[in-house]
């Protein structure tokens, strides 16, 4: 298999690569070509690992940097968004892991499924905010599309020799995050540094927040509506503190089928990488006998409002996800700048959903488009 990462500096892109590393001699898997943003050193550390044919950085500075130091190799190193799309579609790679963080990862994506590469989707962003033409697109050109976030992996796990039968309900397991339990009132003052703290997860800075908000949630209910085809109404998060279900799917006779294991993002990664086969993986086996117990609970919409603004948004339809995933990554970004403190997130992705007009059926366009206007016209 000869695979492309975009995104290979980050939390996915990097344990992406050593599922690489851990399946030596079990399952071979060619790195073609990788991109970064802002970590040279990383991306330098990579390439000279791993050989691709390729490099991109986004940022234009930061591929001249990289191309100099790696002037004593002969891997090509390109630069900005073509650079990204170059990436994506290079002949050679059969499938591309989309692991860049928000919106920025649309069009890389989309390009790559275009020019028939199968995909891993990690990237939630994109299909929150361009659904209905992802999916469109994935069946006009035939590729595949295998979930990485993990309770999506859990609920395409769930539903492995099942795909004659009517899915009644799909539960989707939530951690709660750092401030589960917590009212508005305790969370007025949380810092980044507090919201930073995922208790079951190491990840990026901005799904962590987005985990803190219980955004993250939300946004994976829009995901799971598009990659498995199901209602808005059929899918109920469970707050699953341990973070042991990744989530699971209760059939017409009610009987319930779910995936479990520790969390470790290895997991699915590396099941999108040998599907449908499973192989051996160092990841610890999970003891039931040292787990004792597993806790569930309600999810709380009124402390965590962007969980129940994203489910407005994803019933809407059109145009709202991309509207709630734009005012979303402005409002984090904003936060992780200490511009607004932990509720006003909420109330900046709910003022800025009431602003706006719906539009049915977006086109890439339109989407490209409204994403450009509510970020120019919503700055914080
Ligand atoms: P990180 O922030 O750790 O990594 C993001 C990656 O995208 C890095 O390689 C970064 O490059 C690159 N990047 C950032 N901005 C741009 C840009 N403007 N153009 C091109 N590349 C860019 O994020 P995660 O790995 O945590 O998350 C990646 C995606 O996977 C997200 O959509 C997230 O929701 C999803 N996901 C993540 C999980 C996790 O456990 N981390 C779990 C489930 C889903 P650089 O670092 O060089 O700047
Ligand atoms: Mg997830």
């Amino acid at each position: 298999m000869n695979i492309s990462i975009l995104g290979s500096t980050g939390s996915i892109g990097t344990q992406a690569l050593e599922v690489v590393n851990d399946l030596k001699g079990i399952k071979d898997i060619n790195v073609k070509a990788i991109s970064g943003n802002s970590n040279i050193d990383l991306l330098e550390k990579q390439a000279r690992e791993f050989k691709p044919e390729l490099v991109a950085v986004a940022d234009i500075c930061g591929a001249k940097t990289l191309k100099d130091r790696l002037s004593d190799t002969d891997i090509k190193v390109v630069g900005g968004e073509e650079g990204l799309i170059e990436v994506a579609t290079l002949d050679s790679v059969d499938t591309v892991l989309a692991s860049i963080v928000g919106f920025a990862g649309l069009k890389p994506t989309v390009k790559a499924i275009e020019s028939g590469k199968n995909i891993a989707l990690a990237n939630k962003e994109t299909l929150v905010t361009a659904g209905n033409i992802f999916m469109d697109k994935v069946k006009e050109y035939g590729v595949s599309l295998l979930p990485v976030d993990s309770e999506h992996s859990a609920i395409f796990q769930s539903l492995q020799g099942n795909s004659h039968n009517k899915i009644r309900r799909v539960l989707l397991t939530a951690s709660g995050g750092p401030f589960f339990g917590k009212t508005r009132e305790e969370l007025k003052n949380v810092k980044k540094e507090n919201a930073l703290k995922h208790p079951n997860w190491s990840m990026g800075a901005k799904i962590t927040i987005d985990s803190a908000t219980m955004m993250n949630k939300g946004l994976e209910i829009i995901e799971a509506k598009w990659l498995f085809g199901v209602d808005i109404d059929d899918i109920e998060v469970v707050v699953q503190r341990e973070s042991i279900i990744h989530s699971m799917v209760e059939y017409e006779d009610k009987s319930v089928i779910a995936q479990l294991s520790y969390p470790s993002m290895k997991h699915p990664i590396q099941y999108a990488f040998t599907y449908p086969e499973r192989m051996p993986s160092p990841d610890k086996a999970l003891s039931f006998k040292d787990l004792g117990k597993l806790t569930f609970f309600e999810a709380d919409e009124e402390t965590f409002k962007c969980l129940a603004l994203a489910k407005k948004a994803g019933k809407m339809g059109g145009i709202m996800p991309t509207i709630l995933n734009s005012a979303n990554e402005i409002a984090v970004e904003a936060f992780l700048r200490d511009r607004i403190s932990f509720n006003e997130i909420g109330d900046f992705v709910e003022k800025t959903l009431a602003k706006y007009r719906n539009i049915e059926n977006p086109t890439l366009d339109d989407i490209f488009e409204t994403d450009r206007m509510v970020r120019g016209e919503n700055k914080i």
